[in-house]
Order: C-alpha cells, then structure tokens, then sequence
C-alpha cells in the first residue's frame, strides 16, 4: 500500500517505517522535527511539516496517492501534559480531527492510531485488556482517548476503518544498530539507565521504593520496538482485507521492577549502575502489564523479542554506538536526562 506515515522520524516512528518497508509498502513520512530526526528517515521520503497544515496533506495525498495512514504524530510527556493540556488537547485531538477530515475529503479511509496504555489510567485489575476501564490520570492519556474515541463514530458516518494500538513500554533499538531511542530531554527508563552505565550521567534516580510490588518499585511490561513496528504493518494489512475497526494492547505480558531493568542493565552492559533512591513520580502506578491476547488471537502477532535482556542488549547496541544520540558529539544537547 501507499502509506503516510505522520511523525515517522520519532522514536517508534521511524521503526515502523523501516517495518512498514521491509514488508513491501511505499512510504512517505510527514514530520514538522518538533522531537524527530531527520537521519532516522534513511528509507523513505521525508517532508518536513505539520500533521494540521491541510494545504500540504492535499498536495502529499494526491502526489502520492496515498491509500493509508499511519498516525504517530503527537506530543507524549506525561508531566508536560499536566503542566500544560492546552498543548496535548491542540497537537493531539484539534490536529489529529484536521489529519480525518483531510483524510475523509480524500477518500482515505484506512487509519492505524498510535496510541496508548495511558489511556486506563490507574489500573483495576492485572493484566490489562482492552475492555478494562479508560479512565486517563494525565491529558497525555485523555487526548489519546478523546482522538480514539472519535474514530468509531467516523467510522459508521464516513466510512473510515482503523486499528488504535495501545502501546505499553517501547524499548530497545533496531537490531541494525542505526535507528533508536533519542529524545531531549530523556525520561525514560531503559535509556537513563544506559547513559549512566556509558558515564554520561552520574546515576539514576530510582522514582518510588514503597510501592505495593516484591522490591516496592514500579513494575512495567516493556515492549521491544521492532515488536510494536510490526503490529502497525499487521494492523494496516488487516484493515486492507476488510478485518473490522478496532484497538489492541501492545505489551509483552510480563513485568519487571525499575530494580529489576538495572539488574538486568548491569548484565547486559557488564558495568555497575549507580542508583539513588528518590521520592515517587507523580501520576506513576505501581503497576502496568499488558494482556495483548486480543492481537494475538486476532492477526497473529507474536512478539520477538520478549525477553527483557534482549531489549536491552539492542538498546544498549544503540546507545553506545550513538552516545549522544542522532547528534555528533560535537552537537550533544546541553541537557541529557532531566
Ligand atoms: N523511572 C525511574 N527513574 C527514571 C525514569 C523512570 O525510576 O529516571 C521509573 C518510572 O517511575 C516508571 C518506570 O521507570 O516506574 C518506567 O518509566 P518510563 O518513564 O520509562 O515510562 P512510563 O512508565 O512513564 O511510560
């Protein structure tokens, strides 16, 4: 198929376009390098800008004869989005409803969402599924919900089919070593973890050790990206062949504590990582594991990659052979880590 891909050159972005080409598909990537990089869209056609502006979406729709899209484009810092909603609701509900209108007065009607495990909220019951309870703790959560919760009803109206993929934790790099994890400033575990262990940061704080779990850490299901790339292709291909709208967890469905990645970080990197003990984030449950039977069950997706050292081992591949990321060490962002 044709396929647009929105916000192609982030993190998990770019890992489904390198999927999406591997499996056959012609893609244009349309990215404003708001958080992407350009060098991680070695593959495809990038065109530089915004995901609202509907002059450009026309002219690429119509140029490339687009059939599909692939909506990654958004803004997704939890803390960013209490801080500031006004930003979560513009980039990802007001732009995303432009994106469907575009893509409805085009006659587009296959949408695969990247969406997220934010959505449920404080969880209920573990595993998660799909039909457990969303009620978002963040606006990051409740915008992706809001943009999710449209889709239905474009659906019966205007015909558009879609598949929401609700993402746990995105980890690890390509196994080719030249895409990956590269955000400024980085909040993310695995990634802080490994930047201590290359000695670009003194430690890792370790955000909450009284939480309800065996070693009182947070516990999350971490998902190789590879992993979640793949299931964009399947769901995609699945809307091609008339498979009905509908949302998938994406996760491993086991979880590890925060104490149990930098164990498993020290093996892998062979280096000690010095941890200190901090308060707990706001708004982190103690708990986050998937159950992605749904997708299994339905296409077929298996995950490759389900052993937490293995993600690490790719991401630590990544890391040490990009240390500052897409940037030359000359360009390294004045902030690495928060
Ligand atoms: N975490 C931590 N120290 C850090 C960053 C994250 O202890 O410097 C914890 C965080 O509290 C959470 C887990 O690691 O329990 C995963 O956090 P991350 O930000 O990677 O993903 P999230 O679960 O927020 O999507």
């Amino acid at each position: 198929m044709r396929v647009l891909v929105t916000g192609g050159a982030g993190y998990i972005g770019s890992h489904t376009v390198r999927e999406l080409i591997k499996a056959g598909h012609r893609v244009v990537v349309l990215d404003n390098l708001s958080k992407g990089h350009e060098e991680a869209v070695s593959e495809a056609e990038l065109v530089k800008g915004d995901v609202s502006d509907r002059t450009l979406l026309e002219d690429l729709f119509g140029r490339y004869r687009v059939e599909a899209v692939v909506h990654f484009a958004a803004s997704s810092l939890v803390g960013e989005s209490v801080a500031n909603p006004a930003v979560y609701y513009h980039n990802n509900l007001t732009k995303g409803l432009v994106l469907l209108d575009v893509m409805i007065e085009n006659g587009i009607r296959y949408l695969v969402f990247s969406s997220t495990a934010a959505v449920y909220g404080e969880p209920q019951v573990i595993p998660i599924a799909e039909d457990h309870p969303a009620l978002p703790a963040n606006p990051y959560g409740a915008t992706k919900l809001a943009f999710e919760n449209a889709l239905p009803w474009y659906g019966r109206a205007y015909g558009l089919r879609s598949v929401s993929l609700r993402y746990f934790n995105a980890a690890g790099a390509d196994p080719a070593g030249d895409i990956g994890e590269d955000h400024d400033p980085e909040t993310h575990l695995i990634p802080l973890v490994l930047k201590v262990a290359l000695n670009l940061l003194p430690s890792l704080d370790v955000f909450g050790t009284d939480y309800p779990t065996p070693d009182g850490s947070c516990i999350r299901d971490y998902i190789h990206v590879t992993d979640l790339a793949a299931a964009h292709v399947l769901a995609l291909e699945a809307l091609a062949v008339g498979r009905r709208s509908t949302v998938y967890n994406l996760g491993n469905g086991s979880g590890y504590s925060v104490l149990e990645v930098i164990r498993a970080a020290e093996d892998v990197t062979g280096r000690p990582i010095t941890v200190d003990f901090a308060g707990r984030r706001p708004g982190d449950p103690a708990a986050l594991v998937a159950g992605a039977e749904k997708i299994k069950a339905e296409l077929g997706w298996q995950p490759r990659f389900n052993d937490l050292r293995t993600i690490i081992e790719t991401a630590w591949q990544w890391h040490r052979k990009h240390p500052y990321g897409y940037k030359g060490v000359d360009q390294r962002p004045a902030t690495v880590g928060e």
